[in-house]
């Protein structure tokens, strides 16, 4: 049976509803990514659109530039805040889950580690998931 997995913001009206594993988890030291989540680094799941069963709840949409120049669009909660997901315009047949929001401790471990050049100093990561000083690509 193919594993249902839901990701939520912090008050629970914002759900996205998942089937099966992503097809990439990667951690983020960027700056942005900092702010984003108030935490010193994101971790983001990738799933195909079509693993995607739901999206319930109000959300707000703010949109920024990335590194690339190419636009991300992140979806957050109006009444809490949370941001849930977002969307890359480059790779429209994605989206982007937050792995906190699925408050998940056995969720999928991440294969690699991007922006490594802003980490923080004490924070360690294991030498078996290959880190980049910058994205990846
Ligand atoms: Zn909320
Ligand atoms: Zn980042």
């Amino acid at each position: 049976m193919t594993v249902q997995r839901q990701a939520a913001c912090h008050c629970g009206q914002l759900r996205v509803r998942l089937h099966g594993d992503p097809v990439l988890v990667s951690s983020c030291h960027c700056r942005a990514c900092q702010r984003r989540t108030g935490a010193v680094f994101g971790s983001t799941s990738f799933f195909w659109r079509y693993q995607v069963v739901a999206i319930e709840g109000e959300h707000r949409t703010w949109r920024r530039a990335g590194d690339s120049g190419r636009w991300l669009t992140f979806h957050f909660c109006p009444t809490c805040g949370s941001n849930v997901f977002w969307e890359a315009a480059h790779v429209s047949n994605m989206l982007s889950v937050a792995v906190g929001a699925f408050a998940d401790p056995t969720f999928p471990a991440p294969s690699r580690t991007v922006w490594c050049e802003s980490k923080h100093g004490w924070l360690p990561f294991p030498d078996s998931i290959p880190s980049h000083p910058k994205s990846s690509a």
